[in-house]
């Protein structure tokens, strides 16, 4: 049995001989683990089509092990290749989705791995403004996994309220609250309430306030060690506030 599908090329490693393995994230079933047999041998054809961050379609062939039958190139976003920054962004945001090994509907996932590439491949917008696309990125991807912060209502006694402690990976308590959270201010909280609903459009030409920036940056990485436990690459991103 065979089936089509879109895909991302999140990355390929040597499999036995001349095969390559390729992790692929898919809108249907999310990161599947496809054979490409003879990947290596002169003459194949359908390993060009495979670079990193590349969307793709491609046929599966259905087995013990999944098997790429076919592929085209639809882009290859070609441009986050150049620059060993953009590498490492890219790298970071794919990450975090072959970190998610549950299978199953990924579309908005998939929808907004395709904003984000498109973003960083795009030569209009400043390399510094990306890593902001990138946290963005992580938030909008960390919300969509399950971890959407509360951040209107207290998470303890339930009261609204527009500033308080924020607790990493959750949301906000009132300050008076005995557990542990950092102090937060009325912006970073409103700015956070934006950052979930906003669309992309709205991020790139945003300035934001560098107190605010710095405070943004500390629940990003609290937010994403909350989540993550193993040390990562991800973390990475955060150097680039
Ligand atoms: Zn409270």
């Amino acid at each position: 049995m065979s089936f089509k599908t879109k895909a991302f090329v999140l990355r390929s490693r040597v499999w036995r001989e001349a095969d390559r393995l390729y992790d692929l994230f898919t809108p249907e079933e999310g990161v599947l683990n496809v054979i490409l047999k003879s990947a290596a041998k002169p003459g194949n054809k359908l390993s060009g089509h495979l670079l990193p961050y590349s969307k793709v379609s491609v046929m599966i062939g259905r087995g013990r092990f999944d098997h790429l039958a076919g592929v085209e190139t639809i882009k290859d976003f070609k441009n986050i290749r150049t620059n060993l920054k953009l590498l490492s962004l890219a790298g970071s945001v794919v990450e975090l989705f072959i970190y998610d090994q549950e299978r199953g509907y990924k579309y908005r996932e998939f929808n907004l791995l395709e904003s984000i590439f498109s973003l960083l491949d795009n030569s209009d917008i400043e390399l510094d403004k990306k890593s902001i696309l990138v946290r963005v990125f992580l938030w909008k991807y960390l919300s969509l996994s399950g971890w959407q912060p509360q951040l209107n209502r207290c998470l303890i006694c339930n009261k609204d309220i527009s500033s308080g402690k924020y607790v990493s990976g959750r949301g906000i308590i009132c300050s008076e609250h005995q557990e542990s959270g950092f102090i937060v201010s009325d912006n970073l909280i409103d700015f956070l309430r934006f950052v979930l609903d906003a669309d992309w459009l709205d991020f790139i030409n945003l300035k934001i306030d560098k107190n605010l920036n710095r405070e943004w940056l500390k629940a990003s990485s609290m937010f994403y060690q909350s989540v993550f436990e193993r040390p990562s690459q991800s973390l990475k991103l955060f150097n680039y506030g």
